[in-house]
């Protein structure tokens, strides 16, 4: 756009300076006309760009706004719980280091099309707690958008190090782009003291066996407690968060989503598995019993990756939850919204025929920022 407008005031000084040096007959009148009728197209030029990018912002608000229960972050509840989503990417982040195709190159140029690695800030205003979901490498941006999250918010005192920056950080499992934001937690950067991991069983023995989180672990900076079916997180009267345990790669610890249930609300958080049919429960049963779903859209479909063989990284394709849950009612199809995108996922742009078909079929995608009340 930038572009656009400078070579379009460069083309009618170029054509100025012409007009200027064949000033007598013809010529001069030629140059001209030549150099009114390329202003003239550097303006419609500008005009579509501009009409394009309306469209874009349209379509990007309405992605952000699709459901009426998701509500921007400055109207974040003082009187119950809320959940901010922090981050929407797979674990590799959008852009993605290293990519130079489409995907990346656009969002390198156009700051709203980034994403996040997914995260999610649970807040309870009321008792000022607040605990962190997943811990991406993304944590240092992230808290920046966290910062006033519950509004006013200070970490507790803490003795022999820095205060822990959340009430506790739950874990979804160790794939890089769930625990690797710990790591500015530990000894060699902020230095937390006592700061409470939600972890199951295998997940702790991850961290406690492995350097550099085994060094966090040893010093006191983490400590843990136990998440997994059978020990739901209780964060308050009416606070919950029960663990489903989910088929995954699972090569370091098992996998878990979430349901955060708060005293109207509840939302479901899935964010890698492998296929919905690996699952022993039915996902349409889980999906009956929330009000928001933010589920695992890692990629569309499957030629998003050439050159590597899909099968060894299994998700469910987006297209694939769209057929599957097609016959399911309006209603539970509008809590759908796809997040955990990679970064070839062209359901991420917006515009793209791809988002157009999460939309038909009654879904979202999820952004950044977006913030559902509990
Ligand atoms: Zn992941
Ligand atoms: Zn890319
Ligand atoms: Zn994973």
């Amino acid at each position: 756009m930038a572009g656009l407008r400078a070579l379009g005031r460069w083309i009618a000084i170029v054509g100025s300076l012409l007009a200027l040096v064949c000033s007598c007959g013809r010529e001069a009148e030629r140059a001209r006309d030549e150099a009114l009728a390329q202003a003239a197209r550097a303006k419609a030029m500008l005009e579509a760009t501009r009409l394009e990018g309306e469209r874009l912002d349209a379509l990007r608000a309405r992605d952000r706004l699709s459901t009426a229960e998701v509500e921007s972050a400055p109207t974040a509840p003082t009187d119950r719980p809320y959940v901010l989503v922090l981050g929407t990417a797979q674990d590799g982040g959008l852009p993605q280091l290293g990519c130079r195709r489409a995907c990346c190159v656009a969002a390198r140029e156009d700051p709203s099309r980034r994403r996040s690695v997914t995260s999610l800030l649970l807040v309870d205003p009321r008792a000022r707690r607040r605990w962190l979901i997943d811990a991406s490498p993304d944590i240092d941006r992230q808290l920046e958008v966290a910062v006033d999250h519950p509004r006013g918010w200070s970490p507790p005192a803490a003795q022999g190090g820095r205060p822990p920056l959340f009430d506790g950080i739950l874990l979804t499992h160790a794939h890089t782009g769930h625990y690797a934001g710990l790591l500015p937690l530990g000894r060699e950067a902020y230095g937390a003291a006592g700061q409470r991991l939600y972890a199951t069983e295998s997940m702790q023995a991850f961290l406690t066996d492995n350097g550099p989180w085994s060094l966090s672990v040893a010093g006191g900076g983490f400590d843990f407690a136990r998440i997994d079916p059978e020990h739901p997180l209780r964060a308050g009267e009416d606070l919950v968060v029960e663990a489903l345990r989910v088929p995954h790669r699972d090569e370091f610890s098992d996998t878990l989503a979430f349901v955060i249930r708060g005293p109207e609300r509840s939302l479901l958080y899935l964010p890698d598995i492998d296929k919905w049919e690996r699952w022993e429960t039915p996902v349409e049963e889980v999906l009956a019993g929330v009000d928001v779903a933010l589920v695992d859209g890692t990629f569309f479909g499957p030629d998003e990756l050439p050159g590597r063989a899909m099968a060894e990284i299994p998700h469910p394709f987006i297209f694939e939850s769209l057929e599957r849950f097609a016959p399911l009612s309006e209603t539970d199809r509008a809590k759908l919204r796809f997040t955990h995108l990679n970064h070839s996922n062209p359901a991420a742009d917006p515009a793209s025929d791809a988002a157009r078909q999460v939309r038909d079929a009654g879904c979202s995608i999820a952004q950044d920022g977006e913030l559902h009340a509990l």
